[in-house]
């Protein structure tokens, strides 16, 4: 079903229609919408993928929109995007991995590599999802796959690259599937206990989540591993570099004198932590009581009181954490490599953190709300501007269409001297401001800004494309920051647990290249070079939807589709595809397609005189089409009797 010739209430009774038959996916203009089945179809079987490769048939599917893009890449020689969006828990990596089970069947040949891309997806999922409250299987980051194919369209290669954000309910599902799932001689040689001991693990009340069998998960991840070509020795470190983590979580201190300065509890926690990280248990006790204060002489170290205790543990253990992901990242790519040089193109899958508004929001959505912006802008570019600047140039009779853009929104986020993120890091550089001074700081700059409202005390309001959210500064500056106290990365690079002194290495040298040193600089960095990266390509949008919040089959709550469907734009693409002329051919393709269909008498030599012949044998009306300078402009649906035809021929 092509909603192009629809009108809103008609769109949405479509879409609930189509589910309640198990119909999940429609087309709006050059948008598929796919609404979560949370159940199994049987639609993504090698019988499925053959007849949407033969074009057997046209209904709206994940397939058809892969199809389209891999007959793109090898027809245009141009690279292609997929970009798939939409609220945690839509189903934005499951689709993602539907793209490239499509793909997979028409590049490979090379059984190996076909393999190992299916795989890489098992092993960032254990290390870089958690179950939140919206999806048990969140993802924690932004992914842009990149799936290279020869010039004959079989697969190369792939590449990922991540766009890394934490924090969520149950900790990452890697650590649960290691302690469940080890065996008997891993779990001595790591010291493990079950995941209800550790208390990075136990906090959250969540251990388990039904119907997923952790234990068997590990096995499957190892076997993914073995894929992607981690070897054991690395896996083992691997492991034991999150054991360690789970260890320290369970170091405990005490106070030791009247001015609450603390010492590290001497218990198995801290022996095993030690052991694990390569250092005597003297050593990790020193670098989580004490700070180094450099005089003129000499070094002294000073004593910590809890408070800073707990944060230096929280956050070498989340340091650890957070590269070790990436390094896991960097081994995957570095796998997925075959050789250097090749000539083919890419398709380009983006699955990355959905918008979020909550009760209260933080550092974290404010992060992923300025990304979802940004893409936003990407396809109001090409599905609104775009379009009517084609029109204008190529000459046709065209009135212009009103659409909601984010420009001003994008601004307030970028535009210096005083965008959000710039007074943010003029903030964060301040050791004596405070996250109200922040807050005071952004109503002075941006009080009259449309789409900024000061709130009471530490908050504040942002106007986005999808709702108003409201943000809370508790936080604000010392998650940007970004700082790890130099103590504390000499002593992961006094470590003999070779990845820790290679993560301080890394940070070190992150440090000397780049003066972006905070982390909204850096996620905006990664952000502009995603975006660089697909301004290059041709795009594909996918629009996922989540129709109830209870994560069950069956259950269409129209009221959150609407509002996922006005937030994204979709109900706009609708209103502008009616209007525009969705179907683009320039003359000669035009001719090409359906010349055949013409009667002897009506054939010319000239491929306009043919179009205008083909047009007025099928009767198509002339107020549905328009004939540019280069192009042929047809309504939505005026093709359908052509098609009709070609398939009869
Ligand atoms: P997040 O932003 O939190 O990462 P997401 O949009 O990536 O969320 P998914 O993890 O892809 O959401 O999907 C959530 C759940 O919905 C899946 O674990 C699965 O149970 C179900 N689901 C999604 N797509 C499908 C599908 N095509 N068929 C069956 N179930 C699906
Ligand atoms: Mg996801």
């Amino acid at each position: 079903m092509k909603l192009g010739y629809l009108n809103e209430p008609s769109v949405l009774h479509n879409i609930k229609l189509r589910y309640s038959q198990d119909m999940i996916y429609t087309k709006a203009g050059r948008v598929l919408i796919a609404v979560n089945p949370f159940k199994d179809l049987q639609i993504f079987g090698n019988d499925h993928v053959s007849a949407y490769r033969q074009k057997l048939t046209n209904s709206p599917h994940v397939f058809a929109v892969a199809d389209e893009a891999f007959t793109e890449m090898m027809r245009d020689e141009a690279n292609q995007s997929i970009i798939i969006s939409g609220e945690s828990g839509s189903g934005k990596t499951e689709t993602a991995k539907i793209v490239m089970q499509y793909l997979a069947a028409l590049g490979g040949s090379n059984r190996g590599i076909e393999d190992k891309i299916l795989q890489t997806n098992l092993v960032l999922e254990a290390f870089g999802n958690a179950k939140t409250s919206r999806n048990e299987n969140s993802s924690r980051f932004g992914k842009l796959m990149e799936i290279h194919f020869s010039t004959m369209g079989k697969f190369y290669g792939a590449k990922s690259r991540v766009v890394q954000l934490a924090s969520s309910e149950r900790s990452y599902h890697i650590f649960y599937q290691l302690c469940a799932g080890s065996s008997f001689v891993l779990k001595e040689r790591l010291n493990l206990r079950a995941a209800s001991y550790y208390k990075y693990l136990n906090q959250s009340e969540c251990l388990m989540i039904d119907g997923i069998d952790d234990a068997k998960k590990f096995h499957q991840l190892m076997k993914a591993l073995d894929i992607v070509q981690i070897c054991k020795e690395d896996q083992e470190l691997i492991f034991t570099v999150l054991a360690a983590i789970l260890w320290l979580g369970n170091i405990s201190f005490k106070v030791a004198d009247s001015e609450n300065h603390i010492e590290v509890l001497d218990d198995e926690a801290v022996t095993s932590a030690a052991r694990l990280m390569g250092c005597s248990t003297q050593a990790l006790k020193a670098a989580l009581s004490t700070q180094k204060i450099q005089s003129e002489k000499d070094t002294n170290a000073k004593k910590l009181i809890l408070q800073k205790a707990i944060h230096t543990r929280d956050k070498i253990a989340t340091f650890m954490y957070e590269n070790l992901f990436n390094w896991i990242v960097d081994q995957v790519n570095k796998s997925l490599q075959v050789g250097k040089q090749y000539t083919g193109k890419s398709i380009n899958i983006l699955d990355i953190n959905g918008f979020e508004s909550f009760q209260k929001n933080s550092f974290e959505q404010f992060c992923i709300n300025y990304a979802n912006e940004r893409l936003q802008q990407h396809l109001i570019r090409h599905l609104f501007k775009d379009e009517q600047e084609d029109y204008e140039s190529d000459g046709i009779e065209w009135t212009k269409i009103d659409f909601k853009d984010n420009q001003e929104c994008v601004n307030l986020f970028e535009k210096k001297p005083h965008s959000l993120l710039s007074l943010l890091d003029e903030e964060s550089n301040f050791s004596k401001a405070s996250d109200l001074t922040f807050a005071n700081k952004l109503k002075q700059h941006l009080g009259t800004n449309p789409c900024f409202k000061g709130e009471r005390g530490r908050a504040f309001s942002v106007r986005h494309y999808e709702g108003e959210v409201l943000y809370d500064t508790n936080g604000f500056l010392e998650k940007n920051r970004n700082t790890m106290p130099s103590d504390s990365i000499q002593f992961l690079a006094s470590c003999k647990c070779e990845l820790l002194p290679l993560f301080s290495k890394t940070f070190d040298l992150s440090l000397k290249c780049s003066q972006e040193q905070s982390v909204c600089q850096k996620f905006k960095g990664q952000l502009f070079n995603l975006m660089d990266q697909l301004e290059c390509t041709t795009p594909h949008f996918i629009r996922c939807i989540r129709p109830n919040i209870k994560q069950l089959p069956d259950i269409y709550d129209e009221g959150l589709v609407l509002q996922q469907l006005k937030c994204s734009g979709i109900l706009e693409v609708v209103r502008i595809s009616r209007a525009g002329y969705p179907t683009r051919m320039t003359h000669q393709e035009f001719c090409t397609r359906y010349g055949f269909l013409l009667s002897e008498a009506n054939k010319s030599q000239d491929p306009l005189s043919t179009s205008v012949a083909i047009l007025q044998q099928f009767n198509i009306p002339s107020e549905m089409c328009q004939f540019g300078y280069t192009k042929l402009y047809l309504r939505a649906g005026q093709t359908d009797s052509l098609e009709l035809k070609r398939k009869q021929v």
